[in-house]
């Protein structure tokens, strides 16, 4: 019989991550509904019902259990609430604690960096999916988060594991940091607007538009070109999960790509120095092939 042991400490510190997320997962929701509406994300501090506009008791907005509580209605008009709001409640939640867990390794700053990157996904892709545009505000506030922990956080691109960018560049540790961000930056917005250059010239429309381009270059900026690069390539094959029985259907044909990047990066990052340790395996191997075909 396989017992796993986890410890009460554990338990809890567990359970505080979750519910923390939560809180977090709620404030993301206040983000989805209100920065492609241009209002402010802070003022009013108190979410208001979108049906009949009334303030919401705060009470009723524990995440998750206010939800199940109120049977997903408003407790003033009775107007139904959205699945997205406990979705992403409970989904914040989760990839916290698979966060916490998977990479605690990385260290704390390391840690609440990634948290940062999952928050800016799941709000991109909750604009997308409504608006099917990714908020310009959010990709600038991303590059420049990006760049920024990237200076004061070097050893997200420094160093030698498997997902950093080198070793040393300049010698000055932080300038590296900075430099290992910008170049993450540029890889993951040019792949991405390589890709739509030769989609717009072969389909004639728009598959990925300016707006994936911005989201891999603040993944890149964050987390280096390595997880940029894996993301872009993995995110296709959730794209044809959900696109091929839509297709098969007849149903919309229009779908926004943000989403699917997004699961690609939340994925990478959460198995951040295993997947980049096959993407430097297969570099390694690619670079022998050409080595043998140079010189043979
Ligand atoms: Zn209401």
């Amino acid at each position: 019989m396989c017992v796993v042991a986890i410890s009460l400490p554990v338990l809890v510190f567990g359970l505080l991550v979750f519910a923390f997320g939560t809180v977090v997962g709620s404030f993301l929701n206040v983000c989805i509904w209100r920065i492609p509406r241009g209002l402010s994300v802070t003022r009013p501090l108190r979410s208001l019902c979108p049906h009949c506009g009334r303030p919401i008791r705060s009470w009723d907005n524990v995440p998750l259990l206010s939800f199940l509580m109120l049977r997903g209605r408003c407790r003033d008009c009775a107007a139904p609430i959205s699945w997205r709001y406990p979705f992403v409640e409970g989904l914040t939640g989760l990839l916290f604690l698979g966060l916490s867990v998977l990479q605690r390794d990385s260290g704390p700053g390391q840690v609440i960096v990634m948290g940062l990157v999952v928050c800016l996904l799941i709000v991109a892709s909750g604009v997308d999916i409504e608006f099917s545009i990714i908020p310009d505000e959010l990709s600038a506030f991303g590059l420049i988060g990006g760049l920024l922990a990237g200076l004061l956080l070097p050893q997200l691109h420094v160093g030698d594991q498997p997902y950093h960018t080198f070793r040393t560049l300049t010698g000055t540790y932080h300038l590296d940091g900075l430099i290992g961000s910008a170049i993450g930056a540029a890889a993951g917005g040019a792949l991405v607007l390589l890709f739509a250059l030769v989609g717009a010239l072969i389909f004639r429309k728009e598959a990925i538009g300016m707006g994936d381009a911005k989201l891999m270059a603040v993944v890149g900026a964050f987390l280096g070109w390595k997880v940029a690069v894996l993301s872009f390539f993995l995110s296709p094959f959730f794209g044809l999960l959900y696109g091929v029985p839509l297709l098969l259907f007849k149903e919309r044909h229009v779908m926004p790509f943000g989403p699917f990047l997004s699961v690609g990066a939340v994925l990478v990052i959460l198995m951040r120095p295993v997947a980049c340790g096959y993407l430097n395996a297969y570099l390694d191997l690619v670079m022998e092939i050409v080595r043998l075909l140079a010189h043979p």
